[in-house]
């Protein structure tokens, strides 16, 4: 048996929310805010500051690295080498040394974001002469289904590679995190291995926008 509070992190998915919101949940006792926006980011952390972690969840684009790399603790949506080594640089200049995860595209959809389950061994291998990052999971959103039973099966692919990579034992690499499951699927998500969930809309309600 899982002790699952203790296990699990239960990351507060604050997109579209006002720093008020954001702060309540921390004074809750929410330990890890996750940011899909930079800009949103910069709203709300002058209020919160560094009493908790600062996962970025969403998109990320080249120009803003350079700010996600000061504000933020873990960059859970690194699919590429390229945004890893923008990452790698921009931390450099700063001295600082990036805990990310790995993005997989579990559901194999052309539109979504995240490399393709085949491909992660590799890109995670080319990513060990990068000093200032350092690779300590996976994270995947999985395909949309009504019924989050549906998405059982894209979980525990990510799960089977999260183990088949921590056993390769590369270098730079220590497999800690699986961030998978929201707030429709964060129980399947559990049952086979999360350790971060990333919940919106149980926590706030339904997004206006
Ligand atoms: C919005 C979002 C979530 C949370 O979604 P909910 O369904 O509101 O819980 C989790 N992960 C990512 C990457 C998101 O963008």
């Amino acid at each position: 048996m899982r002790d699952v509070p203790s296990d699990v992190l239960l990351l507060a998915a604050v997109k579209g929310r006002t720093a008020g919101e954001a702060k309540e949940a921390v004074e809750c006792g929410i330990k890890a805010i996750g940011e899909n926006y930079l800009q949103e980011a910069e709203e709300r952390f002058p209020f919160i500051g560094k009493s908790v972690k600062w996962h970025f969840i969403g998109h990320i684009q080249k120009r803003k690295v350079k700010k996600i790399v000061e504000i933020f603790d873990v960059i859970e949506t690194i699919d590429s080498f390229e945004k890893a080594s923008e990452v790698d640089e921009q931390c450099r200049k700063i001295g600082k040394k990036m805990p990310i995860l790995i993005e997989i595209n579990s559901g194999r959809e052309t539109q979504k974001s995240g490399v393709m389950p085949e491909n992660a061994e590799q890109l995670i291998s080319e990513m060990s002469i990068l000093q200032n990052i350092k690779v300590e999971g996976l994270m995947t959103m999985g395909p949309f289904f009504n019924n989050p039973e549906e998405i059982r099966p894209y979980f525990r692919l990510t799960k089977e590679l999260f183990k088949k990579i921590k056993k390769s034992k590369l270098e730079n690499v220590e497999m800690k995190y699986l961030s998978m499951g929201m707030s429709d699927s964060y129980m399947v998500a559990i049952e086979e291995g999360s350790n971060i969930v990333r919940i919106g809309t149980l926590i706030f309600g339904p997004r206006k926008k």
